[in-house]
């Protein structure tokens, strides 16, 4: 005789793996006490069968019921069916297939009886009943917390639990909206971010640690990257096109309202990205207004007098948001501004308390460059050998590529490996030589937040308006 043990775990959030090696055990003993040796597992994980998802681990057992498997080993009856529709299936399958269910809670039957069958028709009937009530209490809790246009649900990419805002995670997302935004496919920016080493979400926790297609277009076309909330019921995921929009949400905003739109006009119909190519501005969605928290768009504006029209970044008014609007700064100073202390920052790292921070990696790259330097002064000066000299070089790139990896996998800017990190005289040209999106990554590499609090009007570009803070 075949017995298989079949184990689910309808929800898998906060590691509920656990409830799953909890439950095969235990099924595991039980075929142990009787008599089973070695029974083939099955599993489904994540899977609400309430909600009539699909179940691979429980299709494969049928397969294997009609093969011969005659004992089927549970941790309670509702592990095996939850809905009517699905015991009926399964009573059919039965009946041309004799099968015993063991369980682990709540005993055994032997839907070959007519009292099993109504033992567990009655079983059935409870848990579909008790399932349908869980379901709705979820649903409406769910439906509460976004129109109150509060976080819910687990932590998402670039977002910890309750919606704070991961700043690394950040910085990767405002670089994936730029390069789709410019032109980049799905599909290269899924291989750029793999190529990068950029973690995903739950990497290392049983994942391949892989980015997929499918999960950078949810990403870019999620609401809430945009500080947004959407609710869509009965969907079990971000479809690819994104869920309806509902208003603001509570928690920040990595990128605009107005670039979410754009995202999503581009993945409904990708004729969209032929008819306007964007084409970024060096600050536009990073610089934040200090009033509302919003991202600055570039704007042009014609001045009362010229006829040269002047870009300036502007908190854009918006009719269903009132806070917003009525902020904006001179776009040319401000990018050169931004652009000299970043460049700053990279010319001298400060030390950092930190090992694994940006600054410690920056401070790290700079004495290796240093390093490198030094051992071609020696070699000239005949300290060293040549084959020290190799020794020495080999070395000093291995550690290079290391912090060089930490510093990209923190922000996503590719540009940064090979910086001339330490080296103000070399930064200026290595600058001019990114392209805009390139020089976008490196500033959210590097800075955390910036902002720009208001100013007079009229009044030349003023500094003290500018408000960087840098990632420790
Ligand atoms: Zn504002």
């Amino acid at each position: 005789m075949d017995a298989a043990v079949y184990v689910r775990i309808s929800q898998d959030r906060t590691g509920m793996q656990a409830g799953v090696h909890r439950q095969q055990e235990d099924c595991l003993s039980l075929a142990d006490r009787l008599g089973f040796a070695d029974p083939q597992v099955f599993i489904d994980n994540d899977v609400s069968a309430f909600d009539g998802g699909r179940r691979p681990g429980y299709d494969t057992l049928v397969a294997h019921i009609r093969a011969g498997v005659s004992r089927i080993i549970v941790w309670h009856v509702d592990r095996l069916y939850r809905q009517p529709r699905e015991l009926e299936d399964l009573i059919d399958l039965v009946e041309q297939h004799p099968v015993r269910i063991e369980a682990v809670r709540g005993g055994g039957f032997d839907l070959n009886t007519t009292e099993g069958r109504l033992m567990a028709r009655q079983l059935v009937a409870i848990a579909a009943y008790e399932s349908g009530h869980k379901s709705d209490r979820v649903k409406r809790a769910n439906q509460r917390l976004a129109e109150q246009g509060r976080w819910h649900g687990p932590a998402r990419y670039g977002y910890g639990r309750g919606g704070v805002l991961i700043p690394e995670q950040a910085a990767v997302i405002r670089q994936m909206a730029d390069r789709f935004l410019t032109g980049e496919s799905i599909r290269s920016i899924t291989a750029w971010l793999n190529r990068s080493h950029i973690p995903p979400l739950r990497a290392g926790t049983g994942t391949s640690g892989l980015w997929h297609p499918f999960t950078v277009r949810s990403v870019l076309a999620s609401a809430r990257i945009s500080g947004q909330r959407a609710y869509a019921p009965g969907t079990r995921a971000d479809p690819a096109g994104g869920r309806e929009i509902l208003g603001p949400g509570d928690w920040e905003p990595v990128i605009t309202p107005e670039e979410t739109e754009q995202i999503r006009a581009i993945l409904a119909d990708p004729a969209h990205r032929r008819i306007a190519p964007a084409r970024p501005s060096l600050l536009g969605g990073i610089a934040r207004c200090s009033k509302c928290g919003a991202g600055l768009t570039i704007t042009g504006h014609t001045s009362a007098s010229g006829v040269t029209p002047t870009l300036r970044y502007t908190c854009q008014k918006d009719p269903s948001r009132p806070e917003r609007g009525g902020l904006s700064i001179s776009a040319t100073p401000l990018d050169e501004h931004v652009a000299q202390r970043v460049l700053n920052r990279l010319a001298h790292p400060r030390t950092s308390a930190s090992e694994q921070s940006t600054t410690a990696t920056l401070r790290r790259i700079m004495d290796i460059n240093s390093r490198i330097g030094q051992l071609s002064q020696d070699y000239q000066a005949r300290i060293i050998t040549g084959g020290e000299r190799r020794a020495g070089l080999f070395a000093a790139e291995e550690s290079l590529r290391d912090a060089e990896q930490q510093l990209v996998a923190a922000g996503g800017a590719i540009a940064l490996y090979a910086a001339p990190i330490g080296s103000p005289d070399t930064l200026a040209s290595w600058w001019d030589s990114l392209d805009t999106i390139d020089r976008r990554a490196v500033i959210t590499t590097l800075v955390k937040k910036l902002t720009i609090v208001p100013g007079h009007p009229g009044r030349s570009f003023d500094r003290t308006r500018v408000r960087i803070t840098y990632r420790p």
